[in-house]
């Protein structure tokens, strides 16, 4: 990996390019995750490289919905594996989630290194090694286990497609997703859509995990009932036409 000095006023996105790219060499993640990550920064940019209102807000119902399932799964990609991997294992720590690895991409040795960088990672048990059930769906993400995704009432799915996104949400379960994009079909289907960079995201529902667990059970269920999605999305687009507005603002001087 390429040493990237901690002045540089682009830290944190090109660490991130870095560890998707070492994601590659090492065999975790696929080549087409390095077209999702560059589509994720540019979206980023419209955002301003923040964590917004409406995705705090979203994180927060996310948080409470997973502390509060009965058997809530995060499915780790390549990109998440290489990106964040001690993030994913303190969060699923903190909710009690089990952790399942799946895979558009999927072969057996992938598979086999990301379970190991999350082992390496503090994760007790990740699941998806033995898939013994099947999504409808005709790519390999359909690959699931039976006490993990399959069986799950809420899911988290970070950098997830469309296809398996709206698949799930058909099976009836609560589908909370990461995805910088707020116009990609998986924000648009998903039950909790949460419009962010997937390290901040995670960040803060470390953070809001902690927190919430201290909560009375009634005020879970609110933030859960009281949370709207939609609203979410439109205040996301409306957070980068501000950005846009204020940056075409400090253009003109
Ligand atoms: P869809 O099928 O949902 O319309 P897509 O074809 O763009 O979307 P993929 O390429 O499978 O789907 O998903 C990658 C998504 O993940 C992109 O929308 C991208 O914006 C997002 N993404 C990539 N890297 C990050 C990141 N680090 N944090 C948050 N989102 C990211």
């Amino acid at each position: 990996m390429t040493e990237i000095p901690k002045d540089h006023p682009r830290y944190e996105s090109l660490l991130a390019r870095e560890k998707v790219a070492a994601g590659v060499k090492m065999g975790i993640t696929s080549i087409q995750g390095l077209i999702a990550q560059g589509r994720g920064e540019s979206f980023d940019y419209l955002l301003g490289e923040r964590s917004t209102k409406s995705a705090l807000y979203a994180e927060r119902a996310a948080v409470a919905a997973l502390i509060l399932a009965n058997n809530p799964v995060i499915s780790v990609n390549g990109n998440v594996a290489a990106l964040s991997p001690d993030k994913v294992v303190a969060l699923a720590d903190v909710t009690g989630a089990k952790l399942e690895v799946n895979l558009f991409h999927r072969t057996e040795t992938r598979v086999h290194l990301i379970i190991e960088q999350l082992k390496a990672n503090g994760a007790y048990e990740v699941l998806g090694k033995n898939p013994d059930a099947a999504l409808e769906l005709s790519h390999d993400r359909r690959l699931v286990e039976s006490r993990g995704i399959y069986s799950a009432d809420v899911v988290l799915v970070p950098l997830e497609d469309g296809d398996r996104c709206e698949k799930l949400v058909e099976m009836g379960k609560t589908v909370i997703t990461i995805d910088l994009n707020p116009l990609s079909r998986t924000s648009k289907t998903a039950t909790i859509s949460i419009v962010d960079n997937l390290t901040r995201a995670l960040d803060n529902m470390i953070k809001l995990g902690v927190e919430l667990k201290k909560e009375k059970k009634e005020e879970l269920v609110k933030l859960i009932t009281t949370y709207d999605n939609k609203r979410a999305l439109s205040e996301a687009i409306s957070e980068i036409q501000e950005h846009l507005r204020a940056m075409a603002a400090e253009a003109e001087y």
